[in-house]
């Protein structure tokens, strides 16, 4: 691929950024540094025009839609809670896959009042029972959520579940299953314009990518 002009992608370091690394390969971008033993939160890469930031996978949509990055790459459970039209989604990258889901203790005894629902998933978990018609209470949590229902504080979890190893160590199991999960590739609107050929060669390149068989 050709860069003619500036090029910025917004990606979170962990699962997201090492899983995306042979998507951007493939369309000839590599990283000169690994945010796991850099501190720079700007990475060059082998193209001068190219630059990725690394922030928190929560703020990939802001800095998308706001133009601080012309693309990212953000899992679907971060797109629901951010919500808005304000950027595009125009790629599933099939990468960081998993499902969101209710999990709780596997006897939990059934509670005639409100059920106390611990999640940082806020927007999804309301969506999701109140397509059910029931009322809960939602508790906003910032992470280890499997804690919530050992210590009394909610009766169920709205999480993310790969393999399920998490919820068994803490002696919950999931009990429904609310989206399927991974992450998808955002785009800035105005840069969808005006870099138009390059955000499509970026695309198809990613998507070309995905089609690849694993090995
Ligand atoms: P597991 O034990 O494999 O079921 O993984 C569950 C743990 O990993 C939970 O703490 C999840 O929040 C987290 N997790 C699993 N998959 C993802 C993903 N695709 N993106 C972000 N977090 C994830």
């Amino acid at each position: 691929m050709k860069f003619d002009a500036p090029i910025t992608i917004a990606l979170s370091k962990g699962r997201i950024f090492n899983q995306s690394l042979p998507l951007l390969a493939h369309a000839g971008i590599e990283p000169a540094d690994d945010p796991d033993t850099s501190r720079k939160l700007i990475l060059d890469t082998n193209h001068e025009q190219v630059k990725l930031v690394i922030i928190r996978a929560t703020d990939v949509p802001t800095y998308v839609e706001y133009g601080a990055a012309d693309l990212g790459i953000a899992g679907k459970d971060v797109l629901l809670e951010y919500g808005g039209d304000g950027l595009y989604e125009p790629l599933d990258l099939k990468i960081a896959q998993c499902r969101m889901m209710t999990a709780g203790y596997p006897d939990r005894k059934q509670n005639n009042g409100r059920l106390r629902i611990a999640t940082k998933y806020i927007k999804s978990a309301q969506r999701f029972f109140a397509t059910k018609g029931e009322q809960v209470e939602i508790i906003k949590l910032y992470g280890s959520m499997e804690l919530a229902p050992i210590v009394g504080l909610s009766d169920l979890i709205v999480d993310l579940v790969e393999s399920g190893n998490t919820l068994k160590a803490n002696g919950l199991v999931p009990l429904e299953h609310i989206a399927d999960i991974s992450s998808r590739l955002v785009v800035n609107k105005a840069s969808w314009k005006m870099k138009h050929g390059l955000v499509m060669q970026l695309i198809d390149a990613f998507r070309d990518a995905i089609s690849q068989p694993t090995t």
